[in-house]
């Protein structure tokens, strides 16, 4: 459904985005949102964050800049205003992250016409979730190894399997499979298909992190039934789909760009500061300290390269390669993250140690949290020395590994 207004520039939509924002941001949940998409799990989280997502689709800052015919709004070079103006706005996260971030490229990029006119509607408002069905216990970083196999049987495929670290899978109504249909082509041999959660077969198990969060599952397919027509692209042509859809989760995609979450790279900074200023080290706030003030000096240095680099990369001119500098960004950013937290851990001390719910904990213990839920960046979607290996081979031309 289009937004029925025009707008003349980005700087009107700029300015209509933070009006709406101000005037619909909903108040906060009565149980404290988790700190990322990632970790939620309660139904009511859920249900606000569905309910959160369909107006901001409905107002026109989800699916902005994608074609009217597949339920977007149809505008051109609007979707990063929109989502920066959501992420300045401190509002809550998309719940459907995965949706959005990686099937909307997938179909748009692969998928037939029916599905990119089935699926992206109920994408985009959120009523349907996604889940990423990649990883298994033994294929992550090498993820051509999977074992989980699909058998055809008339119009359809019988899957089995096991699926790990599956990411939202307990309250999403769609999975992103890949699963063996030939046994003796690695890469080859692997097929794309959209697998309903509620199949009969398709069970979910929670993983628990060291946070004490769960979000993540195991989840076991047991002959379970995937019509044909939910394959995306040739069989066999799985491994090529699933590099796009990788491509998009490393940040490199061209799809919706509408993954907003409530926090920017400079966002976590200041909020560092804050936490220096107001932190007494040694009698004095912790800003004063040399070694705090250095560290913090370096993050800012790296994290002011990062956003202008964002900048940067909308022009393809100075992009030196196409993916270079998306790739890096999940790379750089995902550690950065990781450092401030370490930083603001060093300034709280033995404090740090007090954690979630411990009444006399800084900031109720969010920055051991954090610093604990920063590994998720560093590892999910290919852990930082893979990125480093694809960026090593595929964007510096270095010799490949084996
Ligand atoms: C919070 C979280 C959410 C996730 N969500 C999902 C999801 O929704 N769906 C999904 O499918 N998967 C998901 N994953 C899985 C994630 O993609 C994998 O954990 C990741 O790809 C690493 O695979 P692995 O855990 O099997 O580690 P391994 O591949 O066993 O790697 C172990 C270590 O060895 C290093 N290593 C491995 N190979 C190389 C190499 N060639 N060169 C250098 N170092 C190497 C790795 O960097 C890592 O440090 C999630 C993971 C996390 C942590």
């Amino acid at each position: 459904m289009a937004l029925d207004q025009q707008f003349s520039d980005q700087a009107e939509f700029a300015a209509y985005c933070r009006e709406w924002l101000a005037d619909n941001r909903p108040d906060p949940t009565e149980i404290p949102l988790p700190q990322a998409a990632y970790e939620v799990t309660l139904t009511e989280h859920r249900d606000y964050l569905v309910d959160w997502q369909k107006k901001c689709f409905e107002a026109g800052l989800i699916a902005t800049d994608l074609p009217l015919e597949y339920g977007g709004h149809g505008f051109d070079g609007f979707q990063r205003v929109a989502t920066s103006e959501v992420q300045k706005a401190g509002a809550p996260y998309f719940i459907n992250w995965i949706g959005l971030g990686m099937t909307v490229p997938t179909l748009l990029a692969h998928g037939t016409e029916e599905q990119k006119r089935q699926f992206l509607p109920t994408i985009f408002s959120g009523e349907e979730i996604w889940c990423q069905g990649f990883s298994e216990p033994g294929a992550g970083s090498d993820l051509a190894s999977l074992q989980s196999k699909a058998e055809k049987q008339g119009d359809h495929w019988v899957v089995n399997g096991s699926k790990i670290w599956n990411s939202m899978g307990a309250l999403a109504d769609w999975m992103l499979l890949l699963a063996r249909t030939d046994r003796d082509d690695k890469y080859g041999g692997i097929t794309y298909f959209l697998c309903r959660m509620d199949a009969p077969g398709v069970s979910v198990i929670p993983i628990y992190k060291m946070t004490g969060e769960s979000g993540f599952n195991e989840v076991h397919l047991e002959n379970v039934v995937v019509p044909d027509h939910q394959r995306i692209d040739e069989v066999g042509a799985g491994w090529k789909v699933a590099m796009s859809t990788l491509t998009s989760e490393r940040g490199a995609g061209t799809g919706v760009g509408a993954v907003a979450s409530s926090d920017s790279p400079m966002s976590h900074l200041d909020r560092l500061i804050g936490l220096a200023k107001n932190t007494p080290k040694n009698g004095r706030p912790a800003w004063d300290d040399p070694v705090i003030r250095d560290r913090i000096v370096k993050l800012y240095v790296r994290v002011s390269g990062v956003v202008e680099n964002a900048r940067r990369s909308r022009v393809r001119d100075l992009n030196g390669g196409a993916m270079r500098l998306p790739l890096q960004f999940k790379l750089v950013n995902s550690e950065i993250l990781q450092e401030a937290h370490q930083v603001a851990l060093s300034i709280l001390g033995p404090a740090a140690s007090l954690y979630v719910g411990d009444p006399d904990a800084v900031d109720n213990g969010k920055w051991a949290l954090g610093y604990m839920n920063t590994y998720t960046s560093t590892i999910s979607g290919g852990s930082s020395e893979i990125q480093r290996n694809i960026l090593g081979e595929r964007v510096l031309g270095l010799p490949k590994t084996k």
